[in-house]
């Protein structure tokens, strides 16, 4: 039954208002909060009676899409056997070390390991110790800073909070706990470094680190498609260019793959469009699709070997209780059955390029300046002015409300968050969303720009 009623509503959001703290939270967000009950394919019924499409796959995490029983099943079962057992140094689990066993069997041919966590952030964490680890096993010291680039988002936990390079998380929160080095980002329509965005966004980070000293830096971590910050598609020649600067001045290349991993953008992991290998790789989200919480780090065979090598004064002395939570692996391997068995990696690049194509057609609204994606993650850039490329402040949100009307739940990007972008609509619809709904989601983006901007 989805309807429970408008006094149980009421009841519930007075109960939010008083009781919970919500990610990025403000009270102001919460005089009318969103309250979905049920979920199918990519929709979702809310409590105020719309059923609308799930347009940003819950927060880029449900793959498969709302409602798929087979993953409750997973989780039922794997209770039934064992609900926790450790996976700490000297135990192990089965589901762990199967899911383990899976990933790096769809991950980048150099991978020689993974360490589980409970999601996006606390993976950057690991890759960060990861990284630090690996060049003090090599007696590299002083190698313990991270490049990062502008509009990166990597979470909010303080080290990843650090590398995130969108200023409002961190206006509150200062002092930096990890000295970062921010580098431009690969962002074709705002470009005003030198050269073409890739190789210039890349050239500027060997500036970073002839200046800074490859001494001293231990990493550059990239997301291959900056999500959060806007949807920005780095130009083929930004990753291959990047690759070989971190190989001449001995950085590492964390990829940052929690939006892109596991078919989002038409591959299993996204470095794979531009035939870069990555030293370390996070992930988390489309793991499980977001069914129950679960992340990882992915690690170089190099990187692995360092791990097996040390002495026992110098273990890789990380840990955390839920790494290689059972019930959340097991639902993690019946989710990547479930995305290869129904071929959705596939079905992601060849709907991706319908949606795109179908969003490039908004470009006749003066206000779309651009309009980019790979697979099925895209989006639309707002603008005030065509030939100008003025940023959209505060038109996004309204043509967020006009599309909700319409039965679409659409992510704005507020411009106003950073000083060198403009409001962004970013789409990232489940896998599996057939094409009369992608068509629905374009349709209902030209006309909620045209009220909104009307
Ligand atoms: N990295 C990227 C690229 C993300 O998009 C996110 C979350 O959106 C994170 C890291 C943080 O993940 P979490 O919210 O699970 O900590």
């Amino acid at each position: 039954m989805d309807d429970i009623g408008a006094d149980r509503t009421a009841a519930l959001l007075e109960a939010d208002r008083r009781s919970l703290i919500h990610p990025l939270h403000h009270p102001k967000d919460h005089e009318q909060p969103r309250l979905a009950l049920s979920g199918e394919g990519p929709f979702l019924r809310m409590a105020d009676g719309h059923e609308v499409i799930d347009s940003l796959s819950g927060a880029w995490n449900v793959h498969i899409g709302h409602g798929r029983r087979e993953l409750g099943e997973a989780a039922a079962d794997q209770i039934g056997k064992v609900a926790f057992a450790s996976a700490y140094a000297g135990s192990s689990n089965e589901p762990a070390i199967r899911l383990a066993e899976r990933i790096l069997g769809i991950a980048y041919p150099n991978m020689g390991g993974v360490y589980f966590t409970t999601g996006g952030a606390e993976s950057n964490e690991g890759a960060f110790k990861f990284a630090r680890y690996y060049w003090q096993r090599r007696g590299r010291m002083d190698k313990t800073r991270i490049i990062a680039r502008q509009f990166a988002y990597h979470g909010t936990t303080m080290a990843a909070m650090c590398a995130t390079g969108l200023p409002g998380y961190h206006r509150m929160f200062g002092p930096a706990t990890l000295e970062v080095f921010r580098a431009p980002a690969p962002y074709p329509y705002r470009w005003t470094g030198n050269g073409d965005p890739g190789t210039g966004a890349a050239d500027a980070v060997e500036a970073i680190i002839e200046r800074e000293g490859a001494d001293r830096i231990a990493a550059i971590i990239a997301e291959p498609v900056i999500g959060s910050g806007g949807v920005i598609v780095p130009p083929p020649t930004y990753f291959p260019r990047l690759r070989e600067i971190c190989d001449k001045h001995e950085i590492l290349l964390i990829a940052d793959e929690v939006i892109t991993g596991f078919g989002r953008t038409g591959k299993w992991f996204a470095l794979e469009h531009w035939g870069v290998l990555p030293d370390i790789v996070s992930f988390a989200k489309g793991v499980t699709s977001g069914y129950l919480p679960l992340g990882g780090v992915m690690v170089s065979k190099a990187i692995r070997a360092t791990l097996d090598e040390a002495p026992a004064e110098e273990k890789f002395m990380h840990a955390a209780t839920y790494s290689g939570h059972p019930v959340c692996c097991a639902v993690g391997l019946r989710n990547l059955d479930i995305i290869e068995g129904e071929g959705m990696v596939e079905r992601a690049a060849a709907m991706g390029k319908r949606l795109i194509a179908g969003l490039e057609g908004l470009r006749d609204l003066p206000v779309v300046g651009d309009v980019r994606g790979v697979g099925l993650i895209a989006a639309v850039e707002l603008v005030e002015d065509q030939a100008t490329r003025r940023p959209a402040r505060g038109l996004g949100a309204r043509v967020a409300a006009e599309a909700y009307a319409r039965g679409l739940m659409l992510r704005n990007r507020p411009g106003s968050a950073d000083p060198d972008s403009g409001d962004t609509l970013c789409l990232a619809p489940p896998l599996p969303t057939p094409e009369a709904v992608l068509d629905r989601i374009v349709e209902t983006i030209r006309a909620s720009i045209l009220a909104a901007a009307g």
